[in-house]
């Protein structure tokens, strides 16, 4: 999977991006993801990437040619392309396992009030927000993006199946790991028993609960 990320700041990306599942998705060659500094498809000295609104109102808006310019130099067919923005559609678990075939996503990350709206209209094929309340810009919602999505990636997580089977819409058995006993708290003896049959019991039994 190809993955470009047009941002105003690109520095944000260093640390997350070489750290845990996308570090990995990197190295074995499943993710390819570039960061693109918008602030390069500008052709003014100044490099300027954002503007006053047209009629008013507070705040800055970020300008579509350099948008429009980056974007339309990385683009192919096949391209996916996401603008993160607090109005869009939610983003979900069944989402991310849609978009982790893909084979190039292109993200928009805006800043200030927002993006002129022409880029939604002439370039975007999906808005998405990863929930309800605003950030100051779409990069840390762009990391969320991609970290779902990089795990899901053949070959990123260890035990492939179990990351399909991770859901939010289905009850997980509560986990336990080493030592058996903390703070009077104990581990199930069932856990403990190595009965597979049992185990399996247990578990079902905790999922009608939640159910
Ligand atoms: N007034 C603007 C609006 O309602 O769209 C808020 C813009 S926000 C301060 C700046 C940028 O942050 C947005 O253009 C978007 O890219 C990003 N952003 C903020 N909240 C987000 C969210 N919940 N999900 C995805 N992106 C978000």
């Amino acid at each position: 999977m190809l993955v470009d990320i047009f941002t105003i700041f690109p520095k944000m990306f260093d640390s997350p991006f070489s750290c845990g599942v996308i570090k990995i998705a990197k190295e074995k060659g499943v993710a390819d993801i570039r960061i693109w500094d918008l602030r390069d498809f500008t052709d003014d000295p100044h490099h300027k990437v954002d503007d006053y609104p047209y009629g008013g109102g507070p705040g800055m808006v970020l300008m579509a040619e350099p948008i429009f310019k980056g974007v339309r130099s990385v683009k192919n067919d096949s391209a996916k392309v996401i603008l993160l923005s607090p109005q869009g559609k939610r983003y979900t678990q069944s989402e991310a396992q849609k978009l982790a075939t893909e084979s190039h996503l292109i993200l928009i990350c805006g800043r200030y009030q927002g993006v002129d709206e022409r880029v939604e209209e002439g370039l975007v094929d999906m808005e998405r927000s990863i929930g309800d309340y605003v950030l100051a810009g779409g990069e840390l919602a762009s990391m969320v993006i991609i970290e779902s999505i990089a795990r899901l990636l053949p070959g990123v997580v260890g035990n492939f199946e179990s990351i399909y089977s991770d859901s939010v819409d289905y009850f997980d058995p509560p986990l336990y790991t080493r030592p058996r006993e903390i703070d009077g708290m104990s581990v199930p003896e069932t856990l403990l028993s190595g009965n597979h049959k049992k185990i399996k019991e247990w578990c079902d039994g905790r999922r009608e609960k939640w159910e």
